[in-house]
């Protein structure tokens, strides 16, 4: 008997659960790898699965639950013969939609507006999931696309996330989606497009996770943020140029921020954005686009006049790319002397990339200062150029703290690569030296 006949006899004296446990947790991972943004993922586990065998076949072609993640390019009549085979077979089961605007105009004016008018709205009682890729350059075309969710309520909807992926600067149309409701949103990301919100409150109450990326707008979005999510708990933000003082954002709720900023000469910017900020739950800062004179003139601080952190346990400080800080210094650096006062409870420092870090650690770590007395774990990240010289600076400062029977936090370096456009969180950490 070959291996394959085997497999389908084993396959044939399976249970019809465990069939279509199986078939479910392969398409899991299908989901997990693919690149939603740019390639079609389907060519998914129920087409395979589909074709083991004729039982395996009947099952897996039964089960609306492997047929919820739905695909849709609006390129040619396959694709929305795909999509109505999906929809068929989804029955009244909740769906996942990915939808991906032609790069170019369709052969028919307003043919895109027509199918998804016709083909996905109707569904939008049934959407769970909803991510949309804008492609093309051209601002009647992302109409076209988006325009017909406007005015409908998506009673079940619970992630949202608008890429827009036409031009290296451009920026998307405004996203208008859902004015009639989506209870149930609890995640929102716009990515390089902006958010235009209903006339009526409250749209975003329910919103718990929250990025607006490459389209910040000062007037707006602070002011709505503060008023219309009150159960925010993660925000990520793009803050695209200097911002007026004025509009501040109060997040009671608030446990994680990532900040992204421009590139500027001032030694106080890191404070000014951080200032914006009235969020006193704050547990995770990432701030991405740093220097390390900002960074030291922030960490000396005594107080912010409307801000305090005193639950804030760990921080990332990140540069994006390279910078002349250090060898044509615009502002001198300002040693740190103490423990951050505005920061009480910090427990994890993290310097990925940032110029001045070999002052950084000294002031940090070195004989001169003062002890911090909870900081627990120092993690650096360094590109090859400074890697060698970032180790000795720690190799110095835990000798000199050792002889003098001080404690020492755990120190981790790592390599990163010089641009450092998306670092986050998540981003893979390869330890080559600890103390
Ligand atoms: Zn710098």
């Amino acid at each position: 008997m070959s291996a394959m006949s085997a497999s389908t006899c084993a396959i044939s004296s399976l249970p019809y659960e465990l069939l279509v446990a199986v078939a479910v947790a392969s398409q899991e991972d299908c989901v997990v790898d693919s690149n939603w943004e740019t390639e079609s993922t389907t060519f998914k586990a129920e087409w395979t699965l589909s074709h083991v065998s004729r039982r395996f076949r009947d099952v897996v072609v039964g089960a609306p639950a492997l047929w919820t993640l739905i695909e849709m390019d609006f390129t040619g009549e396959g694709s929305v013969e795909i999509l109505n085979l999906y929809l068929e077979r989804s029955r009244t089961s909740k769906i996942s939609l990915i939808l991906r605007e032609p790069e170019s105009c369709m052969t028919v004016d307003g043919l895109l507006r027509e199918r998804v008018t016709e083909i996905i709205v109707p569904q939008v009682n049934r959407i769970q999931r909803l991510k949309i890729v804008l492609r093309a350059k051209d601002w009647d075309l992302d109409q076209e696309m988006l325009g017909p969710f406007r005015d409908v309520a998506a009673p079940h909807l619970e992630h949202l996330e608008i890429v827009y992926r036409g031009g290296e600067f451009a920026v998307g149309v405004p996203v208008a989606m859902f004015w009639s409701g989506a209870p149930r949103l609890t995640f929102l990301k716009i990515d390089r497009s902006t958010l235009q919100l209903p006339p009526q409150p409250l749209w975003m109450a329910s919103i718990t996770h929250l990025e607006l990326l490459g389209g910040y707008d000062p007037d707006i979005y602070p002011a709505a943020v503060t008023a219309q999510c009150p159960s925010l708990t993660h925000l990520h933000l793009d803050v695209t140029y200097v911002p007026t003082d004025a509009n501040r954002f109060h997040i009671p709720t608030l446990k994680f921020l990532y900040i992204s900023i421009q590139d500027n000469e001032r030694a106080d910017y890191v404070s000014y954005i951080v200032a914006l900020f009235d969020v006193p739950a704050l547990a995770e800062l990432i701030l991405n686009g740093s220097h390390g004179d900002q960074v030291a003139f922030l960490l000396c601080l005594k107080s912010l006049p409307q801000s305090s952190f005193p639950v804030l346990t760990s921080i990332s400080f990140i540069c994006r790319g390279s910078c002349l800080c250090e060898t044509q210094p615009v502002l001198p650096y300002h040693p740190l002397s103490s423990p951050p006062v505005l920061f009480p409870a910090l427990s994890h420092l993290i310097l990925i990339n940032q110029c001045h870090a070999y002052a950084l650690i000294k002031d940090i770590l070195g004989p001169v200062s003062h002890p911090w007395p909870l900081l627990k774990t120092i993690t650096l990240g360094a590109v090859d150029d400074s890697f060698e010289e970032v180790g000795a600076a720690v190799e110095d400062a835990v000798d000199s703290k050792c002889q003098h029977g001080e404690p020492v936090p755990e120190v981790r370096l790592f390599r990163v690569l010089s641009s450092l456009e998306d670092w986050d969180e998540n981003s893979p950490v390869d330890v080559e030296r600890s103390w």
